[in-house]
């Protein structure tokens, strides 16, 4: 470790823990070694961390606390606390090549269009993005040439970030990469094997988001559809989050691993919550207090918006927990209900300003009785049980509070439907 960084973040520097920290010391001792080792590299990109923070006004502080923050998102005992601060440092030494296929570019702008950076904002400027369309200066042919140099030099060590859904109609022709116009889809499949692992950022690099929609005309699909044999991570939202993004780089330049997924290849530490257990909203639901329309007393008083057709009881994500802009608020919090916008096929199940019960009877309309028939039919079915027994808690917890507490009939606009 260099002498200036240790002066940088020397507090943080702690002994070893003793047994009862009942800190993972194989993983502490992995991590501490991997680092090292990364330390020891040259760094790919030119901006170093520190001085960017410093030129940010990012005061030292400020960057413990988020040190602090990120180590608790990846559910890492706080004695990894100035490892994830080594990392952060060197995440410059880890080749990063983004892709951006038929998207809205949301997701790199989820990072970028910032007045005043977040570290997480200021961190996507220190990673060795060695190939983004949108961010580099090349263009044409050059930057053809440079995405050559870049994945021949890093064959097996870059992370392949791959943005938006990938078209395979009229032979991948709704999408294509550079200068000789290929297909995405052949540019995806062609570099993934060089990869050490493919994170796909978004919906509609995970499952196919807003372009697969019934009737998907250019018949998209997501990363995993396409990709085989390298580990695929898929980083949900619409936009993601840049804290998960930079969560799961920091895993994987910490510990040289990509962190644990669930089912659907999203990382747990970000997607293992359910945004319903974890809503200032829930209180309302549990005493059937509901918004029944937009600008009523009840979304006055922020009350519960599953009748406006919120998906929370249905949706994992963290969004409810780190929220967005540096904590500032998220979609629930601002008042619209949650889309469930980091579950497969979003657009068609989830986006409607219904509850989950009433969507299902359009659910046959919109799935039309092709493909989706089967399978997802069987899925909707499923949370439509689910929304089904979630306002018959509804009418239940709302009747018993209308007897205990009122015993009288319910202002109008609080009613229950029945
Ligand atoms: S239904 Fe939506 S608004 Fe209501 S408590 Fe659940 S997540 Fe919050
Ligand atoms: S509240 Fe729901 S729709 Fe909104 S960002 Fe979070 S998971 Fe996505």
């Amino acid at each position: 470790m260099s002498t200036d960084r240790r002066s940088l973040f020397s507090s943080l520097l702690s002994p070893t823990p003793s047994k009862s920290d009942n800190v993972d010391l194989a993983l502490l001792r992995r991590c501490e070694r991997r680092l090292d080792e990364l330390e020891s590299m040259t760094p790919l990109s030119g901006l170093d961390l520190k001085n960017l923070l410093a030129a940010n006004g990012v005061s030292r502080r400020a960057f413990l606390g988020w040190t602090s923050a990120a180590t608790a998102l990846l559910m890492l005992h706080p004695w990894f606390e100035p490892l994830v601060a080594r990392a952060a440092e060197v995440m410059n030494r880890v080749p990063v090549i983004w892709f951006e296929g038929q998207d809205c570019a949301g997701n790199s702008e989820a990072f970028l269009h910032a007045n005043g950076p977040t570290i997480d904002e200021l961190l996507f400027n220190v990673i060795s993005l060695e190939y983004h369309e949108t961010l580099m200066a090349a263009a044409g042919f050059q930057a053809e040439e440079r995405l050559q140099q870049a994945t021949k030099d890093n064959h097996g060590k870059y992370l392949l970030v791959i943005e938006g859904s990938i078209p395979r109609g009229l032979n991948g022709a709704y999408a294509t990469i550079g200068p000789n116009a290929t297909p995405f889809i052949e540019t995806v499949t062609e570099l993934a094997p060089g990869a050490a692992a493919v994170i796909a950022v978004g919906n509609c690099a995970n499952f196919g988001g807003l372009p697969a929609a019934h009737p998907n005309p250019t018949h998209a699909v997501g990363v995993s559809d396409v990709v085989k044999g390298t580990p695929i991570v898929n980083i949900g939202s619409c936009p993601i989050n840049p804290v998960n993004f930079n969560g799961t780089l920091l895993h994987y330049t910490l510990t040289g691993q990509l962190p644990a997924l669930d089912s659907l290849l999203r990382p747990k530490f970000a997607f293992g919550y359910r945004i319903h257990d974890n809503c200032e909203r829930r209180a309302h639901f549990d005493a059937g207090e509901y918004v029944q329309q937009w600008g009523d007393d009840a979304a006055r008083n922020n009350f519960c918006l599953y009748k406006m057709g919120c998906k929370g009881p249905m949706a994992f994500n963290n969004c409810s927990i780190v929220r967005y802009n540096e904590g500032t608020n998220w979609p629930v919090g601002a008042g619209h209900g949650c889309i469930a916008c980091a579950a497969p096929n979003f657009w068609d199940r989830y986006a409607t300003e219904r509850p989950m019960a009433e969507a299902n009877i359009r659910a046959p309309g919109l799935f039309g009785g092709g493909v989706e028939s089967g399978i997802d039919k069987f899925g909707v079915g499923l949370l439509s049980v689910a929304g089904a027994g979630i306002a018959v808690h509804a009418a239940l917890t709302a009747t018993a509070r209308r007897r205990d507490r009122h015993g009288k009939t319910p202002e109008p606009e609080l009613a229950e439907e029945t």
